[in-house]
């Protein structure tokens, strides 16, 4: 059941109380948990396809839960977005990549790039561009080393107010990528209004890329778009060797899913990084 407003609101009167009351004592929890470093962050490899080098990783929350074990963001995300704590939650996740990032140029890696989500109540927050730029100066990074995702439904709110956001943060070196792409209801006013670097391909049109001819055809015509503007792209959510073949071969530039990698835990990264992959 959906609430509409108006004359609705009333009809779904207990399940928004059940919900608020479940986005209470979750905002309870997550400021519990980011206290008791229950929180981690899995990297997700995210390929070049013509060579299989590893271009970087896109950073996913976990949240390792006492009694409920890993509870998945999809989960508790959209409960917390517009809270302080998805917050306070984006500004830890942030600090971790460059922890992270600090952790691989010690060994030696500089050359990838780190990709963090960002929500849309981070996205706007006033903090985010000082925040960025004290940990820069902290940690001795380069922006050019993170990419930083939105999706549609983080820009909708006011496009103006986004750009000029992006703007300033691009300024300093960070790149960005528009994630799920081509889910949201105007994702080409995006690509022509937004200054982007990097357009994801949503999974849900890679599933079924080689059997589903408008998906196929989605696809195709999506890379050949995003190359013809001079951006990257990237496929996520690529689980085949035929779905990966088919994407290379169509000059898709980078490659994300199970098929390369799940995510990795912080605790694997190390590991994963410098072995060769073969697909
Ligand atoms: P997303 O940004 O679209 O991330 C991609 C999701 O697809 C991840 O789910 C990833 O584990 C999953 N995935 C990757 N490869 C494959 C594949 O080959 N097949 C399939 N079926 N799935 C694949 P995950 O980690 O559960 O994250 C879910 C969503 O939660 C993310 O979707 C993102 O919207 C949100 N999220 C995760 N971490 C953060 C964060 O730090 N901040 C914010 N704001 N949102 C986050
Ligand atoms: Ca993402
Ligand atoms: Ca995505
Ligand atoms: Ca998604």
């Amino acid at each position: 059941a959906k609430d509409h407003g108006g004359d609705r609101y009333f009809i779904y009167h207990g399940d928004m109380f059940q919900r608020v009351a479940h986005r209470v004592m979750m905002e309870g929890e997550v400021k519990q948990a980011l206290a008791k470093g229950q929180f981690s962050l899995s990297l997700q490899p995210q390929l070049v396809a013509k060579t299989n080098k590893v271009h970087g990783f896109e950073a996913l929350l976990r949240w390792q839960h006492p009694e409920r074990g890993m509870v998945s963001p999809d989960d508790f995300i959209p409960l917390l977005e517009n809270s302080e704590h998805m917050i306070s939650l984006g500004y830890w996740v942030i600090r971790r990549c460059f922890e992270l990032y600090k952790g691989m140029r010690d060994i030696g890696l500089s050359d990838v790039i780190i990709a963090i989500n960002l929500s849309a109540a981070q996205f706007t927050d006033v903090n985010l561009q000082s925040y960025l730029e004290a940990l820069l100066k902290e940690f001795d990074l380069a922006a050019e080393n993170f990419e930083l995702e939105l999706t549609e439904h983080t820009l909708v709110k006011d496009i103006d107010k986004a750009i000029v956001t992006m703007d300033a943060l691009r300024l300093l070196g960070f790149s960005f990528a528009i994630d799920d792409f081509g889910t949201g209801y105007s994702s080409l006013a995006y690509l022509k209004r937004m200054p982007v670097d990097v357009i994801k391909i949503d999974k849900s049109f890679v599933v079924g890329m080689l059997e589903n001819h408008a998906d196929f055809q989605i696809i195709m015509s999506t890379i050949a778009m995003v190359k013809n503007l001079g951006l990257t792209v990237i496929a996520e959510g690529v689980e085949t060797k035929a779905q990966l073949r088919t994407l290379t071969e169509n000059d898709c530039d980078l490659i994300q899913g199970y098929y390369f990698s799940k995510p990795i835990p912080e605790a694997g990264l190390f590991d994963f990084i410098g072995r060769e992959i073969v697909d």
